[in-house]
């Protein structure tokens, strides 16, 4: 589903030199609690929105991508910006069609909420998940998050992208 695009859904970084456009409604947002987000982000865990590639314009600033090769040959990699390094989003090699967007970087932070929350096998033990919330002790099937998505209602209509 096409977002309004006289606003649009836009974020950016921390200085305010990059700055973004979100074109399209997002496929899933999740919590991970893995211990690569972890230490990425230097907190307890991340939030995931993930959107279609070609549902994110750069509309100012210098973006910079960055990569980085994790102990066991794990690389991680995606952009964000090259004055503050605020991370925007990360990308996955196998899967080039999405992009794995901070939504903490959106002007309006609270508009998506998270469906799912994952690798809670290493979740902080002070972190509360609310009985409701599905939790999967490792990674979720796409397709799962995906209907979890849609059932939250925040998702489009099948059929309409
Ligand atoms: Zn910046
Ligand atoms: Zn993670």
């Amino acid at each position: 589903m096409q977002i309004e695009a006289s606003n649009g859904s836009e974020g950016g970084c921390l200085c305010g030199q990059a700055r973004y456009r979100l074109t399209m409604e997002p496929l899933t947002c999740y919590v991970c609690h893995c211990k690569d987000c972890q230490r990425r982000t230097g907190s307890a865990f991340s939030t995931a929105l993930i959107v279609k590639t070609e549902a994110l314009e750069l509309i100012s600033g210098t973006s910079s991508p960055y990569r980085a090769l994790l102990s066991g040959g794990r690389t991680k990699t995606g952009l964000h910006c090259a004055e503050c390094s605020t991370r925007l989003w990360g990308t996955i090699q196998s899967v080039p069609t999405i992009r794995v967007l901070q939504p903490g970087t959106l002007d309006d932070a609270s508009r998506y909420r998270p469906v799912a929350h994952l690798w809670t096998r290493s979740c902080q033990p002070w972190v509360v998940i609310p009985d409701y919330m599905p939790t999967y002790l490792e990674n979720a099937p796409f397709g799962e998050l995906s209907a979890l998505w849609q059932q939250s209602g925040q998702g489009s209509a099948p059929g309409v992208n």
